[in-house]
């Protein structure tokens, strides 16, 4: 057996452990549950949670964990040992079905938006049986959805699986009404492509910034940066592949099958590529590649940074969410089919998209905001912060010729009108590729470009399979009031082209044409993270999650609340990072700088000849003023920071200020300092450079 097929999938509770080693009836159960989306019945649970505990045993494990999303974005877990001690001062090791499937957690320190008061302060944490449980330092995880005790969701798990659920509900209505009698259930796949950086521990452990903020708040341009275009696709540095092959062996342990690693466009930059699979899995594994991408990183003495822009003036990182729509039977339901049948179905979960991405592109913008895409969304290096969508000349023109009501079938029998049985084969073209719009379809799937790199997929996947669920609902309903598919579907077809065609746009998403051309179409251009998050509160966006059981009221605007809170702490811990270094080490250095070159035009006067010093002069005039310069933006920055908290603001305002007068700021001290960096004595420069970091490994 190859290493490969050794290793993959080992510390997994997979379909073939648990048909090797439960009970036929009980697999069979279990099966059933996670193939129709069925509640788990104690009585199933008490028999799985026994040999799932013999198997992690086995396998070294001497914990379990209920490992949960809340709403930080990251990962969070509490490790309960499998033992139970017994009467006569022993333990027996114990894990019961109801420790399987309901745990409970203290989740008072973990942001939930006014949901909870802290005298309910209790969270529970129940296992979604569709992620399968895996075992990682000793440990069984069981993936879990975390929840208040009044029920609502605490986390990005259970709105994900809400909305998988109504997707499929939709979808397969749709499908019955094309005649498919088969398919019972519809998922969204899900493969996202995530970018990182790799850097020197010894170098991180320097910077103050890299430390607290993940983003370097200071730093002139190094000499080189990507001009040259020589790292894309570079080869390998040794110490880099030995560092993925280790991180691919990982992986691969716990069933998470990464196949392409590259490097990408800046120094230091690389990519990789899992296979995709349910969108809820595709989410779980997200989390765990980038816990593994810091952990492994480290054994090998680096730092692994996921930060949206780790780095000013060479290209930050993003996540291509690749999403699509796949039945029980296997089809891809964005897979153009052979037959005019196949075709049209095709273009009704097509246009469902289109319509999607239109009438909530806020919503998809909020998705694909946190506080690091601000520094990229929208500039020229990611996507621009307008939703469009890249459909390609040719299927863009065939939705435009049967939006016309031309003939386009491929017998030319003269029917103006496109029907359901006269499509011509669509093409699959996969190679026309658009490398700068914000979504993109790429032959059978879309590519949601905009998403940062440390966020959590779900987010994105949970809007984009709620608000196509909507749309698929409301073409259901008119196909099945109809009565006469090749009718409404011609017509639905038409109205989308119509409504919605607005939001294709084929061209360069990166030109300032673009900016002009979406107003004129009346696209929104949501620029910053703060801005987008207002949409929560939006009626329509509030109704459409209600209606689908997605989110209630109640836990759209707890999501409103916590998404700004994020904002406004992350915000003020980079000011607050600033303000120290700047402070404690970037003025020390100027002060010290001048004082040598003081120093030296003294020196040079008393030794009573006549040298020219007008370049030591100068170069002190030069010091002396961006040093007062840093001093007053330190000053500044310190002002709006006292002001951002004062008491009795609403959060909204306090987030906007953080945005418009303390990040600006912080631009302006970055510029002072990063002058300075430009002229001061190297060997007074207080942590390593660009130069230094980019081009260390
Ligand atoms: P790129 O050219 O953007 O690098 P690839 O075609 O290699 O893209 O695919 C990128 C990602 O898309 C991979 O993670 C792949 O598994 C995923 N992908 C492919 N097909 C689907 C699908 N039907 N649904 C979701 N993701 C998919
Ligand atoms: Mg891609």
């Amino acid at each position: 057996m190859s290493h490969l097929s050794e290793i993959f999938g080992s510390n997994v509770f997979n379909d073939s452990i648990m048909r090797e080693r439960l009970p036929k009836a009980t697999y069979k159960s279990i099966r059933k549950t996670i193939d129709e989306g069925l509640p788990l019945t104690l009585e199933i649970a008490e028999v799985v949670s026994s040999c799932m505990k013999d198997w992690a045993i086995e396998k070294g494990a001497t914990h379990y964990t209920h490992w949960f999303q809340p709403m930080t974005g990251i990962t969070a877990e509490k490790h309960d040992a499998f033992i139970n001690p017994t009467e006569d001062g022993k333990v027996i090791l114990e894990f019961s079905g109801k420790e399987l499937i309901k745990g409970e957690a203290d989740g008072s320190s973990f942001p939930s938006g006014g949901l909870r008061v802290t005298f309910e302060a209790r969270g529970y944490t129940a296992w979604d049986c569709t992620s399968p449980a895996f075992i990682k330092n000793n440990t069984l995880y069981i993936p879990t959805a975390f929840c208040s005790y009044t029920g609502e969701t605490l986390d990005k798990k259970t709105p994900l699986l809400r909305s998988m659920e109504c997707l499929s509900k939709n979808a397969v209505r749709v499908l019955r009404l094309f005649g498919n009698e088969k398919v019972s259930k519809v998922t969204s796949t899900v493969g996202p492509e995530q970018e990182y950086f790799l850097i020197d521990k010894k170098l991180y452990d320097k910077r103050k910034d890299l430390i607290f903020t993940g983003r370097t708040l200071f730093g002139a341009k190094a000499p080189k940066g990507q001009e040259m275009e020589d790292h894309y696709y570079g080869s390998i540095k040794e110490r880099v592949s030995a560092f993925m092959k280790d991180l691919d062996d990982e992986l691969w342990k716990l069933g998470i099958s990464a196949k392409t690693e590259h490097n990408e466009v800046a120094p230091a930059q690389h990519e990789l590529a899992p296979i995709f699979t349910t969108a809820n899995i595709a989410t779980d594994h997200n989390q765990l590649t980038m816990e593994l991408l810091k952990s492994v990183a480290l054994r090998h003495g680096l730092v692994c940074l996921l930060h949206e822009k780790p780095f000013a003036g060479v290209n930050g990182s993003g996540k291509h969410n690749n999403w699509s729509l796949s039945t029980n039977d296997g089809q891809n339901l964005l897979d153009p089919g052979k037959t005019p049948h196949e075709n049209a179905q095709f273009l009704i979960f097509l246009c469902a998209v289109i319509k999607a991405v239109d009438e909530y592109a806020d919503l998809l913008r909020l998705a694909a905001g946190n506080p690091g895409n601000d520094h990229r969304l929208g500039a020229n290096e990611a996507p621009p912060a307008i939703i469009s969508i890249f459909l390609g000349d040719e299927l863009t023109k065939i939705l435009d010729q049967i939006a016309a009501g031309e003939d386009i079938s491929a017998n030319k029998a003269g029917k103006l009108t496109v029907g359901v049985s006269t499509l011509p084969a669509l093409p699959k073209d996969t190679t026309d590729r658009n490398r700068t719009s914000p979504f993109a379809f790429t032959g059978n799937k879309f590519e949601f470009r905009m998403v940062g790199s440390s966020a959590s997929i779900a987010s994105s996947n949970f809007f984009l399979n709620t608000i196509v669920a909507e749309v698929l609902e409301q073409f259901a309903d008119r196909i099945e009031k109809s009565g006469d598919l090749d009718t409404e579907v011609n017509n639905i077809i038409k109205e989308v082209v119509k409504k919605n065609g607005r939001i294709i746009f084929n061209g360069n998403g990166y030109s300032e044409d673009w900016v002009a051309e979406a107003e004129k179409r009346g696209l929104p251009n949501i620029k910053s993270y703060v801005e987008a998050i207002k949409c929560l509160m939006d009626e329509k966006n509030l109704s459409v999650m209600e209606k689908h059981k997605v989110f209630s009221r109640v836990e759209m605007h707890s999501r409103y609340e916590i998404s700004l809170e994020k904002y406004i702490k992350t915000i003020n811990i980079e000011a607050l990072t600033m303000l120290e270094m700047s402070r404690r080490q970037i003025l020390p250095a100027a002060i010290s700088f001048g004082a040598q070159v003081a120093n030296s035009i003294n020196q040079i006067k008393s030794c009573g000849i006549d040298a020219d010093i007008s370049a030591n002069a100068e170069l002190l005039q030069e010091v002396a003023a961006l040093t007062a310069q840093l001093k007053k933006e330190i000053t500044l920055l310190d002002e709006k920071v006292a002001k951002a908290q004062e008491p009795d603001q609403d959060t909204f305002s306090q987030a906007m200020y953080y945005r418009t007068e303390v990040f600006v700021q912080m631009g302006r001290l970055r510029a002072a300092a990063d002058k300075l960096e430009c002229i001061v004595d190297a060997k007074l420069w207080p942590f390593p450079t660009y130069a230094d970091i980019l081009f260390n490994i």
